[in-house]
């Protein structure tokens, strides 16, 4: 049953993008995006990626939804060029495992970025670490071809899986989200204070960008402060909304030096 709806509801354009702002850890201003996909059924209920990703990634259905976010997210991009507006972001998308194998990734990148007109720059990946036990080379070869087009590439939920370090190790991110268990926690004892710092500086020593997810409080926000995170995400800096609300919200408030902020971060 869910398999049909979902077929039917990728047909029928019922998932939507949602985005989440991706802040400066300085100056809190909006660097970023991340599109995360939501079902909305026909009678307006809005479901959660926890309800269909697992799903769909069973049945290699989610690389039909990862391909329709990624031109809904192109064709966004685009929409906001055509508007003349000036402030431009970056938007990530997410990248499953079974897309590595069903698709050429970096591919489909070029193709949509192509067809859309837009700068390969405004494309951010992110690929959950739990892939990278797998297909190595695979893995490496698609992570390069994207940098080497210009798509920045984030490896997402770092430490939650059993390979994180060697991940980090092996593969040429960007930047290396740091997942939002460590946050969680932090500011109740020594031990889980421990982690954000440490897995900060250990990403920096390897010469990559950190970007710190799941920072809910601004009691988190301080803790955090001082540790040189380039890009912090969370809800106290804004809940995923949709698309169209995203631009009336954050964007045309914010219009104006945020185009050259994008790549400081
Ligand atoms: P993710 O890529 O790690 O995305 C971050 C998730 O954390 C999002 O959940 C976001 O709403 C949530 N989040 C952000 N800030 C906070 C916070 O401060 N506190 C808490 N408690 N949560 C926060 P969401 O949207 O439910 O997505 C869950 C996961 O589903 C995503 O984790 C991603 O792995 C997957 N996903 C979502 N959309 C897509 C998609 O289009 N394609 C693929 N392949 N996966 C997707
Ligand atoms: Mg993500
Ligand atoms: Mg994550």
């Amino acid at each position: 049953e869910l398999g049909n709806a979902i077929r039917k509801g990728l047909k029928n354009r019922e998932f939507v993008v949602f985005m989440q702002p991706k802040c400066n850890l300085n100056t809190g201003k909006i660097v970023g995006m991340e599109a995360l996909a939501r079902w909305k059924k026909t009678d307006g209920a809005i479901v959660l990626p926890g309800d269909f990703i697992p799903y769909m990634e069973e049945t290699g259905l989610i690389t039909d939804l990862d391909v329709y976010m990624w031109e809904e997210v192109c064709r966004e991009l685009r929409s906001v060029m055509d508007d003349g507006k000036e402030m431009l972001l970056p938007v990530s998308v997410n990248v499953s495992i079974a897309d590595v194998y069903a698709l050429d990734v970096p591919e489909v990148f070029r193709t949509l970025a192509e067809r859309y007109g837009v700068p390969p720059e405004y494309l951010e990946v992110e690929i959950t670490e739990s892939i990278y036990a797998r297909d190595t080379e695979r893995i490496n070869d698609m992570v390069r071809q994207l940098r080497k087009d210009g798509v920045t590439v984030l490896m997402d939920d770092f430490g939650s899986g059993y390979s994180s370090l060697l991940a980090l190790k092996r593969f040429p991110f960007d930047l290396v989200k740091i997942d939002r268990g460590f946050v969680s926690g932090m500011l109740q004892d020594k031990t889980q204070a421990a982690f954000v710092p440490a897995l900060t500086s250990l990403v920096h020593n390897v010469g990559r960008r950190v970007c710190l997810e799941g920072v809910e409080t601004m009691e988190e926000y301080e803790a955090v402060q001082k540790l040189g995170i380039e890009v912090l995400q969370g809800y106290y800096f804004g809940k995923p909304v949709p698309a169209e609300v995203f631009e009336d919200k954050y964007l045309n408030s914010i219009c104006g030096g945020v185009r050259s902020n994008r790549n400081r971060a």
